[in-house]
């Protein structure tokens, strides 16, 4: 830290991204990107002819992108957002929903960036316990004041909340918004989006890092009532007017054409998935029902700390949270097939101790 570090900036709680080694080769199922390549037609949206005009700026608007998502949703593009990521398109929300005497609820165990955001917006937090079964029950929320988030599915559980306990806690109170993640909707869980229409406090986000394989193109979205777009655009336009690049706009709209290719990988996933689940539990672990790219899953035999290091060890890369209530836990991103019998052989070994 320099001497010249902010106060507030001394206040952070910076999120910890996934490891992303360089030093050798792992299977990663460490940070939920997707096994499969992006769409044969991003590939042939990223042309030379492309590149060149990089000279120039981006469509602040992000107008080619949010008519692609808005259609595929069946809403206009007065409805959609975009960003550079979904982290960022939460960050908007965040400074446009919260702030003083408006803080923000969220559950003790979710993605840890909700965290991070609201330190570095200094707002307050209220982090209500997931139920003992990491099940997250809107009652704890509905007579919170300030703006509540969901990420549905959940991670690094996997679980989700059924969109009539969402509806109920959009209606207990309209005054105050609801932002519901569905960075893993795709995956099986029920969407929030078809709500959208109904209600004037509830903003969805979505991510193409997962379910559409452009984590490194850093595309994710925003869907809700005009009136809260605007919102959202106000404070983008505070902070970055040209803030999705290029080549993603070109990327973003492609992969979001591609409904075939979109489909037959999320297929996969889920199928992937199933295997998964069958073959830990035969092994003795205990997974929670997942819906999203994910299982997280506790050994009968392994600390989860230990687990995690042994697999390191071993070439495989899972995601280990040194925190309470869920330590004994792995979170395993669900690869192609190969890479989960890779996965399996290596827990075999290990529990053979060769
Ligand atoms: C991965 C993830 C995101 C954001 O991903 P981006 O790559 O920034 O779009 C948002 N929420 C949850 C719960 C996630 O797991």
């Amino acid at each position: 830290m320099s001497r010249f570090l902010s106060l507030e900036a001394q206040r952070l709680a910076p999120y910890t991204p996934g490891e992303q080694p360089r030093d050798q080769q792992y299977i990663k199922l460490n940070t939920n990107e997707s096994p499969f390549p992006p769409s044969p037609k991003v590939l042939d949206a990223l042309s030379r002819a492309e590149a060149e005009k990089l000279c120039l700026y981006s469509d602040p608007a992000c107008g080619a992108l949010n008519a692609a998502i808005a259609g595929r949703y069946g809403l206009s593009e007065e409805n959609v957002i975009s960003g550079n990521g979904s982290d960022e398109i939460l960050a908007f929300a965040f400074r446009a929903f919260c702030g003083e005497g408006r803080g923000a609820a969220f559950a003790d165990i979710t993605y840890g960036f909700y965290e991070a955001q609201a330190a570095l917006f200094g707002l307050e937090a209220r982090r209500v316990p997931l139920r003992e079964d990491f099940s997250l029950n809107v009652e704890d929320y509905l007579d919170f004041p300030g703006t509540v988030v969901l990420a549905n599915p959940n991670a690094p559980t996997g679980m989700t909340v059924p969109t009539a306990a969402i509806r109920r806690l959009l209606e207990r109170d309209p005054g105050r918004v609801v932002i519901v993640d569905e960075a893993y909707v795709d995956f099986g869980g029920e969407s929030c989006v078809p709500l959208v229409r109904e209600y004037g406090n509830l903003l969805v986000t979505q991510t193409m890092s997962k379910s559409r394989s452009l984590a490194g193109g850093r595309i994710g979205f925003a869907l809700g009532a005009p009136e809260l777009i605007e919102d959202l655009n106000r404070v983008k336009y505070s902070f970055n007017p040209y803030n999705v690049n290029r080549l993603s706009l070109l990327a973003g709209a492609a992969a979001m054409e591609d409904e075939d290719y979109f489909r037959t990988c999320c297929r996969a996933v889920r199928d992937n998935r199933a295997w998964t689940a069958a073959e830990l539990e035969a092994r003795g672990f205990a997974v929670l029902p997942s819906s999203a790219n994910f299982l997280f899953a506790k050994s009968d035999r392994l600390p989860g700390g230990e687990l995690y290091r042994s697999l390191k060890e071993r070439g495989i890369l899972v995601r280990w949270f040194d925190k309470d209530r869920i330590r004994d836990f792995v979170r395993i991103t669900i690869g192609s097939r190969e890479q989960m019998e890779a996965l399996m052989e290596q827990i075999d070994r290990l529990s053979a101790g060769t």
